[in-house]
């Protein structure tokens, strides 16, 4: 008999895991809180890396359409100092495949292809250990029993609880994210400054990072370490009171650099939350996690990597039954656990060095990943 299977989440991870079960021909209830597809904008762009968001396409034989819709321009970066001033400016070659990037919205589609996901299924709680199998609560009173569910619910998972009672903490650093859309016709300077990838400016304990991505559309990050409440006396909701007082907080950079903030659109305010590095658990029957909801790091290009390279493993594994489905899962964590360990490490310092009291901190480290 088929073993019974959910993920709970629709994010890179959930559908990498249930697009390789579903290429090995295994069913699998997909569920996401969200109503529909296109309920949220997607966000961003994601680099993928040749040895983990890639090699999970591969699995799931999505590679080469993968390759068709990437932008391996994209990985361009140059840094500049708070003057203005170029300080690097790096180009990939035209063969670099090691971590084109692609929109999020793409890649959702690219993945979810003939998935059949359940919209609108918000889990609440997942209860292991009933006598059918793993019992999942979900908000409209409904309940449903699975033999496996994965929790694929980001960093604020509720099917963490049934395994770790560890929560994400503040970094103390925020992420302040704005749009400029059109960018190559309404800010054609601005689009000259981002180049084809990313442009990023460090000064003391803040940083600007701009990135293009496809269709006209470019990101803004401010990036500055704060308290959690820094913006308590702010309405979030009023776009000119967050612009004025980021302006305040990039006081004498270059106005070039500031009209990244004078021209962005939506500030979202993301505060960095990260569960401890190296967070395990003890193994539950019948429940596991993936992605930001077992190892929420800092945003250094590794956590969607991470999820698709998991979630498409965990499936392989699942799907080579009919072996102890348990004994599977046991061997998927402690891979999971080692490899996610090292990069929360990298990522973890990686942020201390990029938002620094030394802006040469966040230099030095680009040198050290992307010798030229
Ligand atoms: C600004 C920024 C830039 C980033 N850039 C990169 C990058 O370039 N490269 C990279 O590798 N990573 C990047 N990351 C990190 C990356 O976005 C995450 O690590 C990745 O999205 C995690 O994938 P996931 O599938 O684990 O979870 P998520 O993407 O968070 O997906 C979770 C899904 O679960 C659903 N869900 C949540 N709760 C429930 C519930 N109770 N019931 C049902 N469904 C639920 C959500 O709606 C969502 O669809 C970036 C992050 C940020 C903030």
């Amino acid at each position: 008999m088929r073993h019974r299977i959910a993920v709970v989440g629709s994010g890179p991870g959930g559908l990498s895991f249930a697009r390789v079960l579903h290429r090995h021909g295994h069913p699998v209830a997909v569920l996401e809180r969200d109503p529909a597809p296109d309920a949220r904008p997607p966000g961003g762009t994601l680099d993928l890396h040749e040895g983990l968001g890639q090699l999970a396409l591969d699995k799931a034989g999505l590679l080469a359409e993968f390759r068709a819709l990437s932008r391996p321009e994209g990985q361009a970066m140059r840094i500049l100092a708070p003057d203005g001033t170029v300080l690097r400016d790096w180009r990939p070659r035209p063969d670099d495949l090691a971590n084109p990037e692609i929109d999020r919205g793409r890649l959702r589609e690219l993945l979810l292809g003939p998935l059949d996901v359940r919209w609108g299924r918000h889990v609440t709680r997942v209860e292991p250990g009933s006598r059918d199998g793993v019992l999942v609560h979900f908000a409209d009173g409904r309940r449903e029993v699975f033999d496996l569910v994965v929790g694929a619910d980001g960093a604020w998972s509720r099917v963490r609880p049934a395994v770790s009672p560890v929560t994400p903490h503040y970094t103390g650093v925020t992420l302040v994210e704005s749009a400029l859309d059109e960018v190559d016709t309404r800010h054609p300077d601005l689009a000259r400054l981002i180049g084809e990838g990313s442009v990023a400016v460090y000064g003391v304990n803040r940083a600007l990072v701009a990135q293009r991505g496809g269709g006209g559309h470019a990101r803004v990050y401010a990036q500055f370490r704060a308290p959690l409440d820094w913006h308590a006396e702010l309405d979030p909701a009023d776009a000119e009171a967050v612009r004025s007082r980021l302006l305040a907080l990039f006081d004498g950079w270059a106005a070039p650099l500031l009209d990244l903030l004078r021209h962005g659109a939506a500030f979202v305010h993301r505060p960095l939350h990260v569960l401890p590095v190296s967070h395990t658990w003890a193994h539950v029957a019948g429940v596991t996690l993936l992605g930001d909801a077992a190892h929420l790091m800092p945003p250094l290009g590794a956590g969607a990597n991470l999820a698709m390279l998991e979630g498409a493993e965990l499936a392989e594994a699942v799907a080579a039954g009919p072996g102890d489905l348990d004994e599977a899962v046991r061997a998927f964590e402690e891979r999971m656990w080692a490899r996610a360990g090292e990069w929360a490490k990298i990522t973890t310092a990686g942020l201390d060095r990029l938002v620094s009291p030394d802006p040469a901190d966040a230099l030095a480290l680009f040198d050290r990943v992307q010798p030229s």
